[in-house]
């Protein structure tokens, strides 16, 4: 036998399901959360929109895993290719290069916002922003990246300095990343400052616009542009465009995180595609394979290209454009491209929005729903004229049982897994899902909201 002709190893395993829950539990980490308690679902199988536990019991994806698995499960095509990838060669250094790296950034070119040509591949979303930092920081020789409070970013140092939400709070001030601040959100429907729209003239965007004129040193304006675990924000039409010639006219990068709101997952490939602009940057991750397997892009403008050409590149990992990853990419587009999912994606839109609407005239606990596409949120208030939520931040680092938890808890128990996120609902299903699913999961959070309706005041 060569080194090559080993032996078939089978993955059987005599282990019950109970143990590989208890083995889990007492050896990993459970991500955002108290150790104690965790009690992770074992998970066997799985097919389109469902997962499928150890005991054979089917959950309907309301959240595509978080906002991941945009072709949902088993699709062959994808499966094909990672299997064809390991057939062929499962690494080599990001020095050298591959058919699929071509094909891949080939597509790219066609499906990103126009003007975004030159591509580092990394692993995660969380790295491919640490990576726009360090690139416009090089580029523009500043230091500063503006962000928003209602963010989210990533996890490690750079980028979860640059999270405006409270999950950065565990880091601070020990982890305050050099020459991040925060800006304002745009969110209409909870203006932090009061204001109304669209009487308000959009405010948010001119005050980031004072506060640039106002720091020196600013390297980069970063948005989510649809905002997405802290409440799918999809900002007024005119929002974009005119964030856009801020930064044209004040000479700052515009970094468009669409880790959640790329792939389809809006109606459009990117969210930023709704207003026809361009970002200097953009990042994003999961829907790029349907997470198949883990890869995130940082893609910049062909102006930040050129700067490169005769000045050190100074980043780089190990597993960067993996070859692993990338085929299946080639293959997640090609697959949405022959499914129609973005065409598809827009128009379930209205279909989700006149069935989110009608579920908010019933229940006195729903404040707002929002979105676009297969991107929404039902947000919960306990009170509809002041607005306040049923909980905090606070309340979810404090381990109290949360409202959306308790409501997401029944769905789950239902067959439905809901995203619950303080205090609302992210709905963001596998594009792939049919009308009847959409329904029998909002009818399913339908059923169980009288646990809010019932603590409103
Ligand atoms: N940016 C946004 C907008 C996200 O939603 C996420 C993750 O949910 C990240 C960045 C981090 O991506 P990852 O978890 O792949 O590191």
């Amino acid at each position: 036998m060569t080194p090559n002709e080993t032996m078939t190893q089978s993955s059987a395993t005599e282990l019950t399901s109970e143990e590989v829950v208890r083995i889990t539990r007492e050896t990993n980490y459970g991500t955002w959360r108290f150790q104690k308690g965790w009690n992770p679902l074992h998970i066997v199988d799985s097919e389109g929109c469902y997962i499928i536990d150890a005991n054979g019991k089917r959950y309907l994806d309301f959240s595509a895993q978080l906002m991941c698995m945009n072709l949902g499960h088993k699709n062959q095509a994808v499966i094909d290719s990672i299997a064809k990838q390991a057939q062929d060669l499962a690494y080599a250094l990001p020095g050298y290069t591959t058919t699929a790296r071509a094909e891949l950034s080939k597509l790219l070119l066609e499906v990103l916002p126009k003007g975004l040509n030159k591509f580092f591949f990394t692993t995660s979303g969380t790295d491919a922003n640490e990576a726009a930092f360090k690139i416009a920081r090089m580029y523009t020789g500043k230091t500063k990246i503006i962000a928003r409070y209602r963010s989210y970013h990533g996890s490690t140092a750079g980028s979860i300095a640059a999270t405006g939400d409270p999950r950065r709070w565990s880091m601070e001030p020990r982890g305050k990343g050099p020459g991040i601040i925060f800006g304002p959100e745009v969110h209409c429907y909870k203006c932090p400052i009061k204001h109304t729209y669209p009487e308000c003239g959009i405010a948010c965007a001119d005050y980031l616009e004072h506060m640039i004129r106002n720091e020196s040193d600013v390297a980069a304006v970063l948005v989510e542009p649809i905002v997405g675990t802290n409440g799918v924000i999809v900002p007024p039409p005119e929002y974009m465009p005119k964030l856009r010639r801020i930064c044209d006219e004040t000479g700052v990068l515009l970094i468009a995180d669409e880790v959640m709101s790329g792939w389809g997952r809006s109606g459009e490939w990117f969210a930023m595609n709704l207003w026809d602009v361009t970002p200097d940057i953009l990042c994003t991750a999961k829907g790029i394979t349907s997470a198949y397997v883990p890869l995130g892009l940082c893609a910049t403008s062909e102006k930040i290209g050129d700067f490169f050409q005769d000045h050190y590149f100074a980043h780089g990992h190990t597993y960067e454009a993996h070859p692993m990853t990338l085929l299946p990419a080639v293959a997640t587009i090609q697959e949405m491209r022959r499914l129609g999912l973005v065409e598809r994606t827009r128009k379930l839109g209205p279909f989700v929005e006149e069935k989110l609407n009608t579920l908010k005239s019933k229940h006195p606990s729903i404040g707002d729903v929002r979105g676009k596409g297969l991107f929404w949120a039902v947000d919960l208030v306990k009170n509809q004229k002041t607005k306040e939520p049923f909980n905090t931040y606070a309340d979810k680092v404090s381990s109290k049982a949360l409202v959306v938890d308790q409501i997401a808890a029944k769905t789950l128990a239902d067959g439905v897994i809901m995203q619950a996120w303080v205090s609302h609902f992210v709905i963001a299903p596998p594009l792939i899902i049919t009308e009847e699913e959409i329904e029998r999961g909002i009818d399913t959070l339908d059923k169980h909201l009288h646990i809010a309706d019932e603590q409103c005041v």
